[in-house]
């Protein structure tokens, strides 16, 4: 199986740490977001607080994860199987530190994430008896044929027949028309791992953003394969990532996500010029 070859190709890859180790969907979307912030997280590696955001991300993460396996095991998969899964994930996995909650309580932030989970069992087009292609696959691909290096990711799901689903939670509605656009380098990756992986292409995404709306929604986004212009683009801004950390660019962007940004403090601080 190949990609499409960039042209000029960079330098080859050797032996390189830190940011530079591997390629990951993450790191090239925290880079493309804001360079500064990427430098705050990847390479000064600046710890961060816990928000109730990110908590609750991971924790609906984890139960679709067990979810998923369930199903593939031919277990229990209803809602009697996973609320003592959702509950235990709940305590366990609170920071040492705790987390603010803000305006809320953390039982109404429980309550709320957990009918957020049971409007997504209702609602979901994953019949129950289908079992999944693959769970939460640690992929790697090897680049180096691209002057690269390697890429590596976790796919959450792949459903029969190749379909490769990613779940995410939200609180708005993704815009129409933008979500392929505001998750491309992430499925792209996907793409070239699962290409890797089976030999064979993707026959397409599925994108299940849960919505933390009062009355909680699914939006299920369907996209078509990766074609060879996706890959070309993805490759592209691959190389500009290796570049730009190579070169030690880290300059800010500021913009709307400086609003949820970890490193506010740290970039008012900022005087230019790397560190
Ligand atoms: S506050 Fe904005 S500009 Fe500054 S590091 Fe964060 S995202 Fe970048």
């Amino acid at each position: 199986m190949s990609v499409a070859t960039l042209t000029p190709p960079v330098k080859a890859y050797d032996n390189k740490s830190g940011p530079l180790d591997y390629l990951s969907a993450s790191r090239l979307k925290c880079f493309q977001e804001c360079r500064l912030k990427f430098y705050f997280r990847y390479v000064e590696r600046i710890p961060t607080v816990t928000n109730p955001a990110l908590f609750i991300g991971s924790l609906v993460h984890k139960v679709l994860q067990q979810w998923n396996l369930a199903r593939w095991r031919g277990e229990a998969s209803d809602l009697e199987a996973m609320r003592p899964v959702f509950e235990e994930h709940w305590t366990q996995d609170q920071p040492a530190d705790g987390i603010d909650w803000g305006s809320k309580t953390e039982d109404a932030a429980r309550d709320n994430t957990w009918t957020l989970l049971e409007h997504y069992f209702s609602a979901t087009p994953i019949p129950t008896g289908e079992k999944p292609e693959a769970v939460e696959v640690v992929v790697e691909r090897d680049l180096l044929a691209h002057g690269l290096p390697p890429l590596k990711g976790v796919i959450d799901l792949v459903r029969k027949g190749g379909r490769i689903v990613d779940f995410k939670t939200a609180a708005r509605t993704p815009t129409s028309g933008m979500v392929e656009h505001h998750n491309d380098v992430q499925l792209g990756c996907y793409a070239l791992l699962y290409r890797e992986a089976t030999g064979h292409d993707e026959s397409g995404f599925e994108l299940h953003h849960l919505i933390k709306t009062k009355e909680p929604k699914l939006v299920v986004t369907p996209l078509s394969p990766l074609t060879t212009d996706q890959t070309r683009r993805l490759l592209s801004q691959m190389e500009s990532y290796v570049q730009g950390v190579e070169a030690e660019d880290f300059v800010p962007s500021p913009g709307q996500h400086c609003s949820w940004c970890d490193y506010f403090g740290q970039c008012r601080a900022w005087k230019g010029g790397g560190s």
